[in-house]
């Protein structure tokens, strides 16, 4: 337990140090669960997003893009159910005035306390579930008197009662406006838009990535909740018949797409079917991965069924309907929805590496999948004199068009390297004095630290087989 929070303090420190992750209005002392992606976060993100989205739309040739607005009339959130249902248990510290999600407290107390006491640790987390199931909030509120559970900030067993709590931002001044609390029902509200301007057949799906608000209870994990994040869903629609086909079909599709990213934890990757459906959900399946702090829920398959498109029918008197084969339906919906930011979190959390070096010092070194780093190489001089910065500045400036590079004179290579191996270069290249006879420079690899030389007219070419998306779409489009 301790060596994990020990990582994983070494994990947000590296991502600010390194410009990857910061905290949001970090001088005016922050803002709970909200963070910045900075100059390496924001490149990162982005090449997930990108290979989320070649695989979604250019990998199926049935699925297509849409980008909605955040903020969307309140009927469709009356009519999806978020008024309403969308809540999570609360329970209050009086002392510490700080808010907790009781399920979550308990959680976290059975996983430190009965760590060594698998049996206590099922039993008790059973007993949990059951309320859960019975929507006993006294029963649960016992539970944490009876485990004797402190606030951890008090240290005092001074709570409230439990009660619900809408999880929706609700904008002031504007009568029942919502911040999106999460991406599909942009999707559905265009539902005949796009079936009128695209011609679609069932089936089909819809994809989208955009930010989502969540009032959530703050949880101190990171990227893992925030209260502002993004999310990539696909929603597809098929004939109510084939639910069963179809949900599977998308439950093994998109760990398979997971498995590919080849993340060194690959092995805890699983499904793990809900005990607790969703107001929306007639069935549920998580993706789970062993984030530093254990295993949690990364991706969701659900199968909504007609619920969102009859309800959009009723509240907006529209039909929202397929008219196909002389029948005239509501199609079922199976949806697949990805959290970004607990995506970056898993691959940046099983990327950052300590390696002992055979000089015994320690190298630290971001193993991500070189498609995804956000630098794919870097070019230095290895002297700030005798024409070599002007000849790396040149080769630098040819080859920038087609990838995203650095170019680095600032320090000696070794802590050059060592910076661009932290922040998950794939490739270093150098240039020398042989550089100015023969037109080669060395190349040097992040996870071999090996290095060879290569002719400048051969760069532009490695660092595209190496690092592009191609290599890895291509190897997809035989998978999924
Ligand atoms: P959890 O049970 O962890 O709160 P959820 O079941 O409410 O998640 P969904 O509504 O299914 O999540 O949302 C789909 C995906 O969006 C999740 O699998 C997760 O990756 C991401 N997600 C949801 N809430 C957050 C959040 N607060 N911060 C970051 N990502 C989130």
């Amino acid at each position: 337990m301790k060596k994990c929070s020990h990582f994983f303090d070494f994990l947000i420190s590296h991502a600010k140090t390194y410009g990857f992750i910061f905290p949001s209005s970090e001088i005016y002392g922050g803002l709970n669960a909200i963070y910045d992606y900075g100059p390496h976060g924001v490149e990162l993100k982005n090449n997930i997003k990108e290979f989320w989205w070649k695989s979604m739309t250019q990998l199926h040739d049935n699925i297509i893009g849409l980008d909605s607005s955040i903020l969307m009339h309140s009927d469709i959130w009356r009519a999806s159910g978020h008024v309403n249902k969308f809540s999570e248990l609360l329970i209050d510290n009086k002392d510490s005035k700080k808010r907790y999600r009781p399920e979550i407290l308990i959680q976290e107390y059975v996983e430190d306390k009965f760590f060594n006491d698998p049996k206590k640790k099922e039993k008790t987390l059973s007993r949990l579930s059951q309320s859960l199931k019975k929507k006993d909030l006294v029963d649960i509120k016992v539970l944490i008197d009876e485990l004797c559970i402190c606030d951890p900030i008090s240290k005092t067993k001074n709570w409230t009662n439990i009660r619900h709590f809408n999880m929706m931002f609700k904008i002031q001044n504007e009568k029942d406006l919502y911040l999106r609390p999460e991406t599909a029902q942009g999707i559905f509200s265009n539902f005949q838009n796009i079936i009128k301007s695209n011609r679609m057949k069932i089936p089909f799906g819809i994809a989208q990535i955009g930010k989502s608000f969540r009032n959530e209870i703050f949880s101190r994990k990171f990227l893992f909740r925030m209260r502002e994040f993004e999310q990539m869903e696909m929603q597809f629609f098929i004939l109510p018949a084939e639910e069963i086909k179809w949900y599977e079909y998308w439950k093994k599709n998109r760990l398979k797409w997971h498995l590919e990213l080849n993340l060194e934890y690959k092995k805890y990757y699983k499904l793990c079917d809900h005990d607790h459906l969703s107001h929306y959900e007639s069935a549920g399946s998580d993706i789970v991965f062993h984030f530093p702090f254990g295993f949690q829920e990364i991706e969701g398959i659900h199968s909504r069924r007609d619920f969102d498109l009859k309800n959009h029918e009723f509240f907006s008197k529209k039909k929202l309907r397929i008219f196909e084969l002389k029948k005239n339906y509501i199609p079922y919906v199976i949806e697949t929805s990805l959290g970004l930011d607990r995506l970056f979190l898993a691959i940046f959390s099983s990327s950052l590496k300590k390696e002992k070096l055979e000089n015994r010092k320690i190298r630290i070194v971001l193993k991500l999948p070189y498609y995804l780093s956000p630098i794919k190489a870097a070019i230095f001089p290895l002297v700030r004199k005798d024409g070599l910065p002007e000849i790396a500045k040149r080769i630098f400036n040819d080859i920038r068009i087609h990838h995203r590079l650095v170019y680095d004179e600032k320090e000696s290579i070794g802590k050059l390297y060592r910076r661009q191996d932290a922040i998950g270069t794939p490739f270093c290249l150098t240039v020398d004095y042989d550089t100015i006879k023969t037109d080669t420079v060395t190349i040097r690899n992040r996870d071999s630290m090996k290095q060879k030389r290569i002719h400048i007219k051969e760069i532009s070419k490695i660092i595209e087989r190496e690092t592009g998306l191609r290599k890895i779409l291509k190897k997809l489009s035989y998978i999924i």
